[in-house]
């Protein structure tokens, strides 16, 4: 898909905001939903989407959409480094599926790493559901 197009309502994520299928939630309000990567590329990788835009990417979202995800993703972020303790945190965001996008609904990664840790190949293996609500729990509990 390229960086012009409509919004497909039956992309994954709309259908996890309409609880069609299921995730793993860390936070959400009116506005945002923070929840576990499934195929996580750290212990810890999580997404921050809108609940609110239909914006495919970047480029599409609203200038106040933008602003209320990126205090909510630097939020998300604080609270993994307190819940986690990584040496690093990747906070990023692909535009087009030539930049590395495979779900159109705007979303950015919040990936801890760890020092000596090599980072996991992009929506590789499915994660231990177990495993991911209980690092959920973690973050969660570290929210300001
Ligand atoms: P991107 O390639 O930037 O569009 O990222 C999409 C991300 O969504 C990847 O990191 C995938 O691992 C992740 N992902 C795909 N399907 C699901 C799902 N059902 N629940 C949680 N994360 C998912």
């Amino acid at each position: 898909m390229s960086l012009q197009g409509a919004y497909d309502d039956t992309n994954i994520f709309a259908r996890i905001i309409r609880g069609e299928i299921p995730s793993v939630p860390i936070f959400e309000d009116d506005d945002v939903l923070a929840f576990m990567d499934a195929f996580p590329q750290s212990r810890g990788h999580c997404l921050m989407i809108s609940k609110t835009s239909r914006a495919r990417n970047i480029l599409d979202v609203e200038p106040e959409v933008l602003a209320v995800l990126s205090a909510a993703v630097q939020r998300l972020a604080r609270a993994v480094r307190k819940a986690l303790v990584p040496d690093g945190i990747v906070v990023t965001q692909f535009n087009g599926a030539p930049a590395g996008q495979t779900v159109f609904h705007l979303h950015i990664h919040v990936i801890p790493r760890w020092e000596g840790q090599t980072l996991g190949r992009h929506a590789g293996g499915m994660a231990d559901i177990a495993e991911l609500k209980s690092t959920a729990d973690m973050i969660r509990a570290a929210l300001d």
